[in-house]
């Protein structure tokens, strides 16, 4: 089944998009699964629940298996996420760049982010304003062009991540998909200094077909490939 859900949806998205196989919640043995398939790169969302896959990777390990971190983070818990994963997907305030890039600094490690934006409609979800997004990279860019030290050195800024509403109706989805590629596609225009921001990662179970129309280059799925989650 797994294996089946994973080449069904890699038929229908495009090269360039990667897929990012959404595991939380899930045993890891479906992860053993996946990575048979072919599967390499595995998004969780809880620190605890990721420190508990690392181990069993540890103890079977599975060569090239990437995490990367796609909920929400509490500056208490860095230490049980970054030394693992290759990307933090769900960065949503300046407090979090903040402290990750402490983090970095004192462990000698560049962390690759995605900012991830708020457009939903429900007020609950987390995410950055355009116009706070525009301030981060600025800042960023500015220092580039004058050569200065840039404000987060330990981070790399690599692209938004974003949720549309969760909700049937498509017009709704596809309004919010629409101001995350245009806003991206904005700020790639300004931003020349920062070539390396170049990633849109949108697209869930029930949305991706229509994310990839957006242009996504990273849909995050979990039940479409593991089914319910389990726990
Ligand atoms: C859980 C989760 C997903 C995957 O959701 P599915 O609907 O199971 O595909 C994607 N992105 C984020 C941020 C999530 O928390």
């Amino acid at each position: 089944m797994i294996k089946e859900n994973i080449s069904n949806i890699l038929k229908d998205i495009p090269e360039g998009t990667s897929l990012v196989a959404v595991s939380k919640f899930h045993p890891f043995s479906s992860i053993v699964e996946a990575y048979e398939a072919g599967q390499r790169i595995f998004a969780e969302s809880r620190p605890q629940e990721l420190s508990k896959k690392v181990a069993e990777l540890e103890a079977n390990p599975l060569p090239g298996l990437e995490w990367q971190f796609i909920g929400h983070l509490q500056t208490n818990k860095l230490k049980m996420v970054l030394p693992y994963v290759s990307l933090v997907q769900s960065v949503d305030s300046v407090h979090l760049l903040e402290e990750i890039d402490k983090w970095g600094k004192v462990n000698g490690k560049v962390i690759e982010v995605l900012l991830e934006m708020h457009v939903a409609e429900e007020e609950t979800k987390q995410g950055f304003y355009e116009e706070e997004i525009l301030d981060i990279l600025f800042r960023v860019a500015a220092a580039r062009q004058d050569g200065k030290k840039e404000p987060y050195p330990n981070i790399r800024f690599r692209g938004l991540m974003g949720m549309a509403t969760n909700t049937d109706d498509e017009e709704i989805i596809r309004a919010d998909f629409a101001r995350l590629a245009d806003f991206m596609d904005y700020l790639k225009d300004l931003f020349t200094e920062i070539p390396e921001f170049s990633e849109l990662s949108i697209g869930m179970s029930g949305d991706w077909k229509i994310a990839v129309e957006y242009g996504s280059t990273m849909v995050r799925i979990g039940t479409a490939i593991f089914g319910e989650r389990q726990y």
